[in-house]
């Protein structure tokens, strides 16, 4: 039926900007981590949000709970979706609560060692909480980077740890709930029955006491076993005899090769060398305890794994593995897709198990398997999955091959893993029949409704009753099974659809889903949508190819506000190349497809094409920040050029000044480009604009190789990745020889600094902390040159930030600055509160853009916090005072900002209100005569109004030239501008205004077609 309009505009009122109904985004909030074959997926029905909620708080659940009650519209809790049972897919529609937002520690209690959490706090998160006080989790699941505690409870499920302490729900102290009914109740002991597993069918968990751990280094061992029942007889020994471990997993000889096969981690387009020790292909296991049960367990841990013709493996690759626990989809890599298979099995069944699926499974099954305790025994949760192809009709056949590896299960004393959507039909046996039954007695009396995320674990449905019969024809479906297999490997060719290219298609399908991108990704965390995190953006392609989406503009936008930050790539279980894959987006879509960029870059270009600067600066005063003390010190040539770039020539000329000082001071001989230089492109890379990057680079090579020059030499991080990466791939695209180094200046300094061949002579008595620009750091690794150069600083203190190297938020700058100021506030406001809390007295960075944005949001949100550029720094080392930049730096970025304000669609539609007198003087007679005649014709304006935005692509290039000094003067009024820029402008608005418009017309058209129908009725 679906929720009415009115229903939601109350939401909206509830929950201000925490409401969506959006097509697309509906959709990213009505999955989970499962591909359900195509031939299936209509039997779940609509299964697709009505709206989604964000409630930040707990009353804000209790009032949506309530709200849903009182209206009877299904609510489905939603944390952070990385299960794969559908428990968070909305079966019957209604509302999906997105709980994310609810997350964080509410107390610790170390002498009872237990910790109360909000319920969507992440498990990475809390273990590092937890550390802070010498505590550690006593078990968590292998997607801890990114599921809840919350999320583990409802769904149910072992983990590392599980082997000492069971599952999940054991080390359970007791959670609060709140019920249907309005109630919030405390579930403790037995009652816990009616929360854990029961996937949100009772009510939503508010808040979580588990029982925590003393933190403790891990002892790890590996051993590798030749067959399934070595692997099965070793762990049973290692049960009867009551080792001490803490946690137990295995992998099978399949997943051992998969591991063996990855490709390599890819960084801008490149294979990136990283150590992989190969794995043996055999039953792999790793054992876990505290390193002070080390002497204790050591010896009998050899000793069975040597009586079951064990051999341990080198410590090297147990650490390897141990690392690589929260890797398990890293295989999908292959795929693109898995076919899961997950069951649970007592240990005495697990080797007749492993040796049946092998028997009956003719497609590689790959799996994991956690020993866990239960009762007096241990069962194996086998984590299996079998990498296929889910764009290919035989995926819908191979999926049959989850139903043989269940049966397998059942026939020695097994289940399958958890019930949720899927699997209804296997709940008594998941759950145990009495448990089942009190269930469901409790569901009816706290939700006669059937609000709570109604469709899950109870009762039947038509996918339940076809999981059943696919059941009983196990033997019938695996026939046609078996053959349905896909190849396995990395084939990127062929794979793009619609204009996605092809690699960039393969890794949509090949991305789990599982969220690890998402929390740390700017965008997510300055918007807070699934849309703007990476994971939400695979899933559009993905329905985009698939054709249930549209490429709009706010998807272009989407593609085009990525701030390059790569903290994805760095997350990815994966190792996609997120950032890069973004990047091939924005040619295709922009460069190729001639969709549109955000519209201050195109003012950037016309700008960049006239005079080589962003900055709407004069070429001729680009070498002006070259103080007196270096002049006749640069070389005319030298085998090093020094790059300052746009933003340091121009606008924090304090950067410029203060590098080439310190490279002069350190002895280093070096040559600029001077009035020549242009601007390094990349502004022009990222937004698309491939022509004008292209010239750049041809022009800046040409200018350092005409110096004689070597290595270039940078203070802004972006110049430098330009230099260091993308000039020499680009200069191979573009036919061009490059054979040009390039290093930042900390590097060089460092080096120096290192030598002994430079100190500073003046003390800078301040305490600071490093802001580490993505450019540099996560692009290009270089961490430690600026933290040595500041440490060379007499008097200096650093201290660093929370989340600093490859960890380091960003900044929220250009591309996004660009797109919404408001939301690189919200972005920048993180960093600088983080700088903040460290107590420096400034926050040191070498980047202009960064220091920008800093110094932007800074004021902005009130900061007092002084953004202080490393050169600038060091120039004070060097006894050398410089004037603050902030003033001047915010003035240049105001003009910036009314810019990119005035270039949004209703401030254009705006504009151009402003623009009816001219625009209908600049017209032909004949056509304003008739819209004179049609506002005196009853209906006739009303007839004109459709024909409007087939008339305005027309009219506007025509009018443009004849309406463009109003339009600068306009424009003017708006923008406040230095001399030099509204001196341009006559040159630069008509260039970015013949770009812009043809896809910006379909944007403000119908904005404008009222405003112009008014017009005519009362002006004209
Ligand atoms: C890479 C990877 C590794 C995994 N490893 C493991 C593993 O080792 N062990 C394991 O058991 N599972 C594992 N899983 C599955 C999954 O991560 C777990 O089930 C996890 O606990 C789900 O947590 P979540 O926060 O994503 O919850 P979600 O998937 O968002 O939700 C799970 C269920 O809980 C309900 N729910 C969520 N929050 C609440 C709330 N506050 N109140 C009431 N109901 C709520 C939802 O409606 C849904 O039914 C793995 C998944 C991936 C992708
Ligand atoms: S590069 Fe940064 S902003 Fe872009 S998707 Fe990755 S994490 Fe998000
Ligand atoms: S992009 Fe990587 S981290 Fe993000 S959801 Fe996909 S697989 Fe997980």
């Amino acid at each position: 039926m679906g929720i009415r309009p009115e229903e939601l505009r109350e939401l909206e009122r509830m929950f201000p900007g925490r409401v969506t109904a959006e097509a697309v985004e509906r959709r990213l909030y009505s999955h989970d981590v499962g591909a359900m074959p195509r031939l299936i997926r209509p039997l779940l029905g609509k299964a697709l949000a009505d709206g989604v909620v964000q409630p930040r708080s707990e009353e804000e659940v209790v009032r949506l709970v309530r709200w849903a009650a009182e209206r009877r519209i299904p609510l489905t809790p939603r944390a952070k979706a990385t299960s794969g049972y559908g428990g968070v897919i909305p079966a019957q529609g209604g509302i999906v609560a997105d709980l994310s937002r609810l997350r964080g520690v509410v107390a610790i209690d170390e002498a009872a060692q237990t910790v109360t959490v909000q319920p969507s706090t992440v498990w990475q998160e809390l273990e590092g909480e937890l550390g802070k006080r010498g505590l550690a989790l006593r078990l968590y699941p292998s997607s801890a980077p990114s599921s809840t505690v919350a999320g583990w409870l409802a769904q149910g499920g072992v983990g590392y740890g599980s082997f000492e302490h069971g599952p999940f729900r054991d080390s359970v102290a007791s959670a609060r709930v709140l019920l249907p009914t309005g109630e919030v109740r405390a579930f403790q002991g037995e009652d816990l029955d009616l929360v854990s597993e029961a996937e949100g069918i009772t009510g939503i968990i508010l808040e979580v006491t588990l029982r925590v751990r003393p933190a403790q280094e891990e002892a790890l061992w590996a051993a590798q076993f030749p067959t399934a029942a070595d692997l099965a007889a070793a762990l049973q020994e290692i049960t009867a005899r009551e080792l001490p471990l803490w946690s137990v997993s295995f992998i099978n000889p399949r997943m051992a090769a998969l591991k063996n096969q990855l490709p390599p981690k890819i960084e801008h387009g490149h294979p990136v060398e990283e150590h992989r020790p190969r794995l043996p292909e055999a039953y792999l296991a790793l054992f876990v305890a505290p390193a002070s049960r080390r002497a204790e367990v050591e010896p009998k841990l050899l000793a069975a794994i040597a009586a079951h013709k064990g051999s341990p493996l080198s410590e090297e690759l147990a650490r390897h593995e141990w690392e690589a626990r929260f890797e398990i989809m890293h295989v999908k890599r292959l795929g693109p897709s898995l076919v899961p298979a997950e069951v649970v099995v007592p240990l005495d069944g697990l080797a007749a198990t492993l040796e049946e699926i092998d028997r009956t499974v003719h497609q590689p099954f790959v799996a994991e398997g956690m020993l866990c305790r239960a009762g007096a025994g241990y069962e194996a949760t086998l984590l299996g999955f079998i990498p296929h192809d889910e764009r290919k009709f035989t995926y819908n056949l191979a999926f049959g091959l989850s139903l043989s590896v269940l049966k397998a299960a059942k026939a020695h004393g097994g289940r399958a893993y958890s019930t949720g959507l899927y699997f209804k039909g296997e709940a008594g046996q998941v759950l145990g029949r009495a448990r089942l039954e009190r269930l469901a007695a409790f569901k009816a009396q706290a939700d006669p409704q059937g609000v709570m995320n109604p469709g899950k674990v109870l009762g039947g449905s038509p996918l339940a009753s076809f999981m059943g019969l696919a059941q009983a024809f196990e033997p019938l479906v695996r026939a046609v099974a078996n053959p349905a297999g896909s190849p396995v490997g990395e084939r990127p060719e062929g794979a793009g659809r619609r204009g996605v290219p092809d690699e960039v298609a393969w890794y949509a399908y090949a991305c789990a889903q599982c969220g690890a991108c998402v929390d740390e990704c700017d965008q997510y965390y300055g918007r807070v949508w699934e849309s703007s995190a990476p994971r939400g953006k695979w899933f559009f392609l993905r329905e985009f190819m698939e054709g249930r989406a549209r490429m709009t503009q706010e998807w272009v936008d989407r593609f085009l506000a990525c701030t390059t930050c790569e903290m994805c790539n760095v997350k990815c279980p994966l190792e996609l190349p997120i950032e890069h894959a973004w990047g091939q987006m924005r040619g295709r879509l922009i460069h190729e497809e001639g969709r549109m960029t955000f519209p201050p870059f195109e003012v950037m270009r016309a700008a960049l094409k006239k005079e080589r600067n962003i900055w709407a600066s004069y070429a001729r005063d680009r070498a002006a920040w070259v103080p007196e003390d270096l002049k006749g010190k640069i070389r005319e040539r030298a085998e090093i050029g020094y790059f300052a770039g746009c933003t340091a020539s121009f606008v924090e000329r304090d950067v410029a000044q203060g590098t080439a000082r310190l490279l002069s001071a350190a002895g280093v001989e070096f040559t600029t480009m001077g009035t020549d230089e242009a601007c390094c492109g990349i502004p022009m890379l990222v937004a698309g604009r491939w022509d004008a990057w292209a010239d750049t680079v041809r022009h800046n090579i040409a200018g350092m190789k005409a110096r004689g020059v070597k290595t270039v030499v940078t203070s802004c991080p972006a110049c430098w990745l330009s230099w260091h990466t993308y000039y020499p791939e680009w200069a191979r695209k573009l036919g061009i020889e490059f054979d040009i180094q390039a290093r930042h200046y900390t590097e060089v300094i460092a080096e120096r600094v290192r030598e002994g061949g430079f100190r500073f002579p003046n003390a800078v008595p301040m305490k600071v902390t490093w802001h580490d620009s993505c450019h540099m750091g996560r692009a290009g690794g270089i961490y430690e040159p600026p933290r040595q150069v500041l440490s060379a600083i007499p008097g200096l203190t650093l201290v660093e930030m929370e989340h600093n190297r490859e960890g380091a938020h960003c900044c929220g700058s250009v591309l996004t600055l660009v797109e919404n100021p408001d939301t690189a506030k919200a972005i920048g406001d993180v960093r600088v509160k983080e700088a903040e809390a460290t107590g420096a007295d400034a926050v040191v960075a070498s980047c202009p853009c960064c220091e920008v944005q800093l110094r932007v949001t800074a004021d902005k949100i009130g900061s007092k916090l002084p953004v202080i550029d490393l050169g600038h720094l060091t120039s004070q080392a060097l006894g050398v005072e410089m004037p603050d930049p902030t003033p001047g730096t915010l003035e240049a970025w105001s003009t910036f900002e009314a810019m990119i304000w005035l270039l949004k669609p209703e401030a254009m539609a705006g504009l151009f209100e402003e623009l009816f007198p001219p625009m209908f003087a600049a017209m032909p007679g004949a056509m304003r005569g008739m819209m004179k005649v049609a506002k005196r014709v009853p209906g006739m304006l009303s007839l004109m109004k459709p024909m409007m935005p087939m008339m305005m692509p027309i009219l506007v290039p025509m009018l443009m030239p004849k309406v463009m000094p109003d339009m600068l003067a306009a424009v003017g009024r708006r923008v406040p501008m230095p001399p030099h820029m509204r001196e341009q402008m006559p040159e630069l608005l008509p260039a970015a205004m013949e770009s812009l418009m043809p896809n910006m017309l379909p944007l403000i058209t119908p904005l404008v077609v009222p405003k112009m129908i008014a017009y005519i009725r009362e002006k004209l």
